[in-house]
């Protein structure tokens, strides 16, 4: 069990009020069903809605789209406390929106970030980050799913692998091949593919 002891003089009182309260949302909430979740191979979403309620999905988000703007030392707090679980499954997958929004909060429209951001940091939503392929993740700027404008949409065709929550998410930050003619990372984009898309099968 992970039990490193925090170095006090990057910690105001605010952030060991804060730890103090996520070690203990942890140890009613996740510890008593690790083992049983961890059999399962799956957690009940209604934890993203618990974690929500703690503020703990919208750490760093801007407040206009439920986030609350913190320094980087109460995402370390979260780290480390979710290490205390025991299950490097729960963390990844409670934070999988952490690495999914942030191309979205960075290049979306602003009618995406309102209409996305809001259920993802109250936890009504699921988000991933599909960048990985069965043909490797290192090299991502060979990836080889393809994304072709037709119209108002794109036609994607590929496939994803080791995708953190993506058996379940609900919006999933692609990372596809908008130019085919080039093969290098400047024909990469990102798109946000919704779960219910039709075609779309896992
Ligand atoms: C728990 C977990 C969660 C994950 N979640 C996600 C997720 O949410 N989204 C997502 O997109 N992906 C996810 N991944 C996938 C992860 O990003 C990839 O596993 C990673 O990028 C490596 O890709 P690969 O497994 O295909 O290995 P490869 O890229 O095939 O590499 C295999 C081996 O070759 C080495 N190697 C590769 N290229 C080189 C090189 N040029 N020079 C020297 N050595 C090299 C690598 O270091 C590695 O040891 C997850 C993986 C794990 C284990």
């Amino acid at each position: 069990m992970f039990d490193a002891s925090p170095l006090p003089h990057y910690f105001s009182p605010e952030h060991v009020q804060f730890r103090d309260m996520l070690r203990g949302f942890i140890a009613s909430e996740i510890i008593p069903h690790i083992n049983a979740w961890d059999e399962a191979g799956t957690f009940p979403r209604e934890l993203y809605r618990k974690a929500a309620s703690l503020g703990l999905l919208g750490l760093g988000y801007p407040e206009e789209y439920g986030g609350t703007p913190v320094d980087i030392f109460y995402q370390i707090i979260l780290a480390e406390e979710f290490a205390h679980s025991g299950s490097g499954g729960i963390q990844a997958s409670i934070n999988s929106h952490t690495i999914a929004m942030p191309p979205l909060l960075a290049a979306g429209s602003e009618e995406l970030k309102q209409r996305i951001l809001p259920p993802v940091i109250s936890g009504e939503k699921i988000a991933a980050l599909a960048v990985t392929e069965p043909s490797g993740g290192s090299d991502v700027a060979g990836l080889r799913t393809t994304a072709i404008r037709d119209g108002d949409h794109y036609v994607v065709n590929g496939e994803k692998t080791f995708i953190t929550s993506g058996m379940r998410a609900d919006y999933i930050t692609t990372a596809v091949r908008t130019n085919p003619t080039n093969k290098g990372a400047g024909g990469v984009s990102m798109l946000l593919i919704e779960g219910d898309t039709p075609g779309l099968s896992r």
